[in-house]
C-alpha cells in the first residue's frame, strides 16, 4: 500500500482539524507506528474549543477547562505544533509556520514540507468599519472572550453598586449585543440569566435596573431554527425585558455610546460583536482558489478544486451542498457540517493513499438547538418544534453527546449535576488576567489598580 513516508499537514486544531486528525490516526494506526506516515497538526492553541459550550461557560455553568479538548492527549500519534501557518505555497508543497520559538527569538517562519494538506483555519469575526468597534467591542468566538465577558459583566455590576454617579451606573448596567445568530442570542440569553440571578446578592441593584439590548440587522433572529421559532425566541427575550431591535444596525460605539441606525443611543461599557463570521484571512496567503466570499473552493469530495493533494472543510471552505435543490448552494458554516465533513475528509485522504475512489459529502441538516439561559431554549428537530425546558434539555443532551471524549462528557455532566444541587457561581475572577498586579504593588512599582482594565477588547 503506502510505499514512502507520507507527510500530512493539518492546519488548524478546531472541529475539522482535530476530527480529521483523529480519523486519520485511527485509520492509519499501523502506518503511523511504522513511520510510513507522519501527521503534523499546526494550531495556535494546544486545544480544540467546543464553541457551542461557550455561552454556558460565560454563564458559569461549565468550567473553561471543560469547554476545550487537549490536542496532545487525543492525538498521541500526531505531532502537534503550537503555531500559525502564515502562508502556503502548494505548488512546491510548503507552508510557512510561525511558532512561539520563532516569534520570541525574532526568527523567520519555518517552512514545513508536506505531501497532503488539510487547510482548516476556520473563520474570524466579520467586522464592519463601525467607529469605536475595534477599540471598545469584544467578540465571542474563543474561551478567553467568553470568560473575559463573564468577568466583565460581573465587574460592571460591582461598579454600578459602588458608585453614586447615575450616568456611570447606567452605562455599567447597559449591555449591547450585536448580531442575532447562535453566538449572540445564546451568549445574551445565558449572561442575562446569570446577571439577573447575581443581582440578588447586590442590595442596591435590581434586575430591572439592567438594560440588555440585542441589535439585529435583519428582521429575524436564529435563522438556523426556522422563522416560527425565531419569532418565539424574540417574544421570549422581550418577556425577559430584553430589548430586541430588529432591522437595526450599530452605527457607532465611539466614546462608549452605542448609536443605532434608528437613532437610539445607549451609553454603555459593554458592546459584544457577534454579527457573523468570515473565512480566515490566511486563506488569501495561499495559491489555492477562493470563492468571492474568500472561502476555499472545494469539490463535494472535499478536495480543493483544480488541485491535487489539498483538502478543506468547515467554515473556511465552500463545499457544494449536494442535498440542496437550488444550484450552486454550499453547506452552512456550522459544527454539524464541520464534524461530518472532517470524517469524510479523513476517509478520502486514506482512499487517495490507497488508490481507492473518493466518498462524496452529503448531509441534510436534521435540526438545530439553542439555549436561552437556564431551563430555557428552542429546538427544531426532524421538523418538530420544541420550546422552554424540553428544548433546553434537548440542547444539553445533544451537545453532551457531541462534545469530544468520554472524559469531557463525564466532567461536563458532573458540573451540570452539581450546579443543580448548589447555588450558581457569581464571582468575577477578572484579576486572573493580571497575575502580576498584586506583586508589582508589593514590590513598590507603579501602584496598579486591583482591576486595571476591562477584558481585552471590551470597553
Ligand atoms: C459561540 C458559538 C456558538 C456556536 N454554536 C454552534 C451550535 O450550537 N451549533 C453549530 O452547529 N455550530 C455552532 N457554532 C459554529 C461552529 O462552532 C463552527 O461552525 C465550527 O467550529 C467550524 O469548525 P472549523 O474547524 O471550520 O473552525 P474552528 O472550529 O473555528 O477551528 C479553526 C481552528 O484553526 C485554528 N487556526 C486559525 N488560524 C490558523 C493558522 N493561521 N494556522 C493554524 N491554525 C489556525 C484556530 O485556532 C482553530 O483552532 C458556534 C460558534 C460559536 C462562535
Amino acid at each position: 500500500m503506502v510505499k514512502e513516508r507520507v507527510r500530512i499537514l493539518v492546519v488548524g486544531g478546531g472541529y475539522v482539524g482535530m476530527y480529521t486528525a483523529l480519523r486519520l490516526q485511527r485509520k492509519l494506526k499501523r502506518q503511523l507506528r511504522r513511520g510510513d506516515i507522519e501527521i503534523t497538526v499546526v494550531s495556535p492553541d494546544p486545544y480544540m474549543t467546543y464553541q457551542p459550550f461557550l455561552p454556558e461557560a460565560a454563564a458559569g455553568s461549565i468550567s473553561p477547562r471543560h469547554v476545550v479538548v487537549p490536542l496532545r492527549r487525543v492525538l498521541p500519534e500526531c505531532r502537534v505544533v503550537i503555531g500559525e501557518v502564515t502562508a502556503v505555497d502548494h505548488a512546491v508543497r510548503t507552508a510557512a509556520v510561525t511558532t512561539l520559538a520563532t516569534e520570541r527569538h525574532g526568527r523567520a517562519a519555518e517552512l514545513f514540507g508536506y505531501d497532503e494538506l488539510v487547510l482548516a483555519p476556520g473563520s474570524v469575526s466579520r467586522t464592519l468599519p463601525v467607529p469605536g468597534l475595534a477599540e471598545h467591542a469584544i467578540g465571542f468566538k474563543t474561551v478567553e472572550e467568553a470568560i473575559g465577558l463573564r468577568n466583565h459583566v460581573i465587574e460592571q455590576m460591582d461598579i454600578a453598586s459602588s458608585t453614586r454617579d447615575p450616568a456611570l451606573r447606567d452605562a455599567a448596567l447597559t449591555f449591547v449585543f450585536v448580531g442575532g445568530g447562535y453566538a449572540g442570542v445564546e451568549a445574551l440569553g445565558e449572561l442575562q440569566d446569570m446577571a439577573r440571578y447575581a443581582a440578588r446578592y447586590y442590595p442596591n441593584l435590581r434586575p430591572e435596573d439592567m438594560k440588555w439590548v440585542l441589535v439585529e440587522a435583519t428582521g429575524r433572529v436564529l435563522p438556523e431554527v426556522g422563522p416560527e421559532l425565531g419569532r418565539h425566541t424574540v417574544t421570549q427575550l422581550r418577556r425577559r425585558n430584553i430589548q430586541v431591535l430588529l432591522d437595526t444596525r450599530l452605527e457607532s460605539c465611539a466614546g462608549r455610546v452605542a448609536v443605532l441606525s434608528d437613532g437610539r443611543r445607549f451609553p454603555t461599557r459593554t458592546v459584544v460583536w457577534t454579527a457573523g463570521v468570515k473565512p480566515h484571512p490566511v486563506l488569501a496567503a495561499t495559491d489555492l482558489p477562493l470563492d468571492p466570499r474568500g472561502r476555499l473552493r472545494c469539490t463535494a469530495q472535499l478536495a480543493v478544486e483544480g488541485t491535487e493533494h489539498a483538502w478543506a472543510a468547515g467554515d473556511a471552505a465552500a463545499v457544494p451542498d449536494v442535498t440542496a435543490t437550488e444550484p450552486g448552494a454550499t453547506t452552512a458554516p456550522n459544527a454539524q457540517h464541520a464534524l461530518r465533513q472532517a470524517r469524510v475528509l479523513g476517509d478520502n485522504i486514506v482512499h487517495t493513499l490507497r488508490g481507492e475512489p473518493l466518498r462524496t459529502y452529503s448531509h441534510r441538516q436534521l435540526g438545530a438547538v439553542a439555549s436561552l439561559g437556564l431551563h430555557k431554549g428552542v429546538a427544531q428537530v426532524y421538523g418538530r418544534r420544541l420550546t422552554g425546558r424540553p428544548a433546553w434539555l434537548l440542547h444539553r443532551a445533544y451537545h453532551l453527546s457531541r462534545v469530544p471524549t468520554f472524559n469531557r462528557k463525564a466532567r461536563v455532566l458532573a458540573e451540570w449535576t452539581l450546579a443543580g444541587l448548589f447555588k450558581r457561581e457569581i464571582v468575577s475572577l477578572g484579576s486572573l488576567e493580571h497575575p502580576r498586579a498584586e506583586f508589582e504593588r508589593a514590590a513598590g512599582g507603579k501602584p496598579p489598580r486591583r482591576h486595571p482594565d476591562p477584558p481585552k477588547g471590551s470597553s
